[in-house]
């Protein structure tokens, strides 16, 4: 997907040992061309990793490897997972949406909000769901932010169709068989954990694969899995070879 890069002052090089473990989504409360001029000045003191204008256009303020100023002030929060005495901005990606707390979300806000999400929840393995997907103001409750117009649950389900979809996985065909290392889940359909398990497999047994993906769901650095003979797949990290095609 396009993103074009605009860059921020407003940031921290790096998070400290902390990774990106949830994403925030907010409201600009005004433009995406307003936010671009907001975020490039130093006297702002905020910042976000992305904005995503209302026909799907998206900016890039901050690396995701960096710190963004999007999320610092916690207010009476219900986030179940907000960790004590640690800022949420050094393990969170701010993403800002236009428009203002009231304007109706347009379809082409969803989607591209939606596959952002989906990109970013691979890329360090965040688990795409309610608990990791969060607005604003579950952190924050004095804001109303990100608006009365999101809604999240629905981008979550928009974000995990996304997750599924085969056409955005490689696939290289090679049948082989390999032997579980460990007890391990047989995934539906796509390789991810955001899908249902369909069975489990015993440690020791040996299961047969008709090729692999290696660009699937980041499980402690291994990106690899297997795609078994009904399609579904299992995570190749959990198997005696954990890098396939070896
Ligand atoms: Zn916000």
């Amino acid at each position: 997907m396009a993103v074009q890069w605009i860059g921020s002052p407003n940031k921290d090089k790096g998070r400290e040992g902390f990774r990106p473990e949830a994403i925030v989504i907010h409201i600009m409360e005004g433009t995406l061309k307003g936010t671009d001029a907001w975020f490039k000045n130093e006297e702002s003191g905020v910042s976000a990793h992305y904005g995503i204008g209302k026909d799907g256009e998206i900016h890039q303020y901050v690396g995701e490897s960096d710190r963004a100023w999007h999320a610092g002030r916690i207010v009476s929060p219900s986030w179940r997972l907000l960790k004590a005495d640690v800022n949420p901005n050094w393990y969170t990606i701010g993403i800002e949406h236009e428009g203002r707390e009231d304007t109706p979300w347009s379809n082409a806000l969803y989607d591209a909000s939606a596959r952002l999400i989906d990109e970013i929840c691979r890329r360090w393995a965040i688990p795409c769901d309610r608990d990791h997907i969060i607005g604003h103001r579950e952190i924050r409750s004095d804001k109303t932010c990100p608006g009365f117009e999101a809604d999240v649950d629905k981008l979550v389900d928009m974000a995990n169709e996304f997750q599924r979809d085969p056409a955005t996985f490689n696939f290289i065909k090679k049948p082989g068989a390999v032997k579980a290392r460990v007890d391990l889940n047989i995934r539906e359909l796509a390789p991810t954990t955001a899908t249902a398990v369909v069975r489990k497999i015993k440690k020791g047994r040996k299961l047969k694969y008709q090729g692999w993906t290696s660009n699937g769901m980041t499980v402690n650095g291994n990106a690899h899995w297997y795609k078994d003979s009904d399609d579904n797949y299992f995570w190749a990290g959990a198997t005696e070879q954990p890098i396939p095609g070896l």
